[in-house]
């Protein structure tokens, strides 16, 4: 049964798209069979896959609204080696729509419990912001993974992320946890990134991630190629990290699964 990831920060630009479709393509190649939901209007994870967003083909907005089973709108990506549900623009009309509809955080839940069993991880790419369309991406996970940009601002905002957080906690989602906490964009030069960097660790010793994404070209290019870094230059160092990111994960929660077992 698949672990479902959120990958969330209401803060735009942190690299929330670039850890989906970097980490899917990891975790891909460390043999895990894994669905990328792209929930982001902009539809920049699904570009990023080198698949076309404004194609007649369903998307997550006919997912969400019960118009297709997600069987029909979840697409194989074979050269990244993971499914996709693209997203774009139609989930803007879906975040309306979803507002005064029945039980409208749990639409992602219910159609992501059919396809379960199909995967080891589910990552889901959300938007830049706390709406909806994040809140069934909440409701739906086990683990929220937080990408931070280490800069002044980056605390401020992660507090209101928590409170959201626990907020799912305490009504939809009991189950909802803080997968990890992931420094993106790290230049180590940088004084303030560090101080921050250090903050984040004194606050969260456990949930930082010791991987650290460093700030690198090739993961700004690769989108470009509609591709993952990880395929694009796989030996750069921003694709490194995300494969170091990837085993680390993946030997945190076999810690999990062991405690708990
Ligand atoms: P978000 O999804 O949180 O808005 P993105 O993943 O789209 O953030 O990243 C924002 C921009 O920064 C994009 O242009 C992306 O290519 C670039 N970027 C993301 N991570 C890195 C990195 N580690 N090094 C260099 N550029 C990055
Ligand atoms: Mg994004």
């Amino acid at each position: 049964m698949a672990r479902i990831i959120a990958i969330a920060n209401q803060k735009g630009g942190v690299g929330k798209t670039t850890t989906c479709v970097n980490l899917a393509a990891a975790l891909a190649m460390n043999r895990r069979r894994i669905l990328l939901v792209d929930l982001d209007p902009q539809g920049n994870a699904t570009v990023g896959c080198g698949v076309d967003k404004d194609s007649d083909r369903p998307t997550g907005y006919e997912v969400l609204m019960d118009q297709v089973n997600i069987r029909e709108a979840i697409v194989t990506v074979e050269e990244c080696g993971f499914d996709l549900l693209p997203g774009n623009g139609d989930l803007t009309a879906a975040e309306v729509a979803l507002m005064d509809a029945q039980g409208r955080e749990q639409h992602l839940r219910r159609q992501l419990a059919r396809i379960r069993q199909d995967y080891d991880y589910i990552l889901i790419d959300c938007p830049p912001s706390l709406n909806i369309l994040t809140i069934n991406a909440l409701v739906a996970a086990h683990g929220v993974l937080i990408p931070i940009q280490c800069e002044y601002y980056a605390l401020e905002g992660l507090t209101a992320l928590l409170n959201t957080i626990s907020r799912v906690q305490q009504s939809a989602n009991r189950e909802l946890q803080i997968q990890g906490l992931l420094r993106t964009m790290f230049d180590p030069r940088n004084n303030l990134a560090n101080q921050v960097g250090a903050q984040l660790l004194r606050h969260f010793p456990k949930q930082v991630y010791s991987t650290q994404i460093p700030r690198n070209v090739r993961l700004a290019e690769a989108p470009s190629h509609g591709q993952p870094a990880i395929q694009y230059d796989r030996y750069s160092r921003g694709s490194l990290a995300y494969m170091a990111l990837a085993s680390e994960l993946i030997r945190k929660d076999m810690q999990v699964t062991a405690a708990s077992a």
